[in-house]
């Protein structure tokens, strides 16, 4: 039996709408702990728009291996970081420091659209990931600050999965409260999430072997070098 979890691809219609109208690069962030099989279809061959999702791996609906890469001129346009059941917030975020930072820095997208589901929250009946309503927060801050730096704060955040719906509404009021700070966020406490799993670690860095040899991910190993040495 085929299940249908979305009829239209809002993040994907948008991605085309921008390129339309004149965005040279569009960049989605898919968060959704299901990965985004369709989004990742429909850009694969395109390497005007980067797809970059994390989600739980193996998993429904079984596509997001890290070595999925993109195909053709789209060749590592697709960043898949697909992390264990279990992982959380300290996973999450090395994924975002270690990979989808530098990547969109790299990329320097126009526009920067978020597949935001709520489903890897730690109270989600569906998946087994563990992000807090904190977490979520995070994630959020680490986005506009890349949008800030490289795409004008051109930021759009898609409401996508979630269904414990007390966690939902408390993560979507900590992402709201993020996109509506821009410019005065407050510093996040060093450290407050705790270091990540080693399982976490080796699950990001697959992705990162996935595509050695993209610039981004040369440049943030010698900023990895240069914060240990420092
Ligand atoms: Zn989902």
């Amino acid at each position: 039996m085929r299940r249908w979890f979305c009829l239209f691809n809002n993040a994907a219609v948008a991605a085309a709408a921008a390129r339309a109208r004149g965005a040279a690069r569009v960049a989605v962030l898919d968060w959704d702990v299901h990965h985004g099989n369709g989004t990742q279809h429909i850009f694969q061959a395109d390497p005007s728009v980067m797809y970059l999702s994390v989600h739980q791996y193996p998993f429904y609906p079984g596509t997001g291996a890290p070595t999925e890469v993109g195909e053709g001129a789209g060749r590592g346009a697709t960043i898949n970081v697909g992390l264990p059941a279990g992982a959380g917030d300290a996973e999450m975020l090395d994924a975002f420091d270690r990979v989808f930072v530098p990547a969109l820095v790299g990329f320097r997208p126009d526009l920067l659209l978020v597949s935001a589901g709520f489903d890897a929250h730690r109270a989600d009946p569906l998946a087994g990931l563990r992000v807090s309503d904190a977490g979520y927060r995070a994630m959020a801050e680490r986005l506009c600050g890349v949008a800030d730096l490289v795409a004008g704060g051109r930021l759009v955040a898609l409401l996508e999965g979630g269904y414990d719906l007390g966690a939902l509404s408390r993560s979507l009021v900590e992402v709201l409260e993020v996109l509506d700070r821009r410019g005065a966020r407050a510093e996040e406490a060093a450290g407050a999430m705790g270091a990540p799993s080693a399982e976490g670690r080796a699950a990001v860095g697959r992705t990162l072997a996935a595509h050695q040899g993209q610039a981004w991910v040369e440049a943030g190993a010698r900023g990895e070098e240069a914060a240990s040495s420092a």
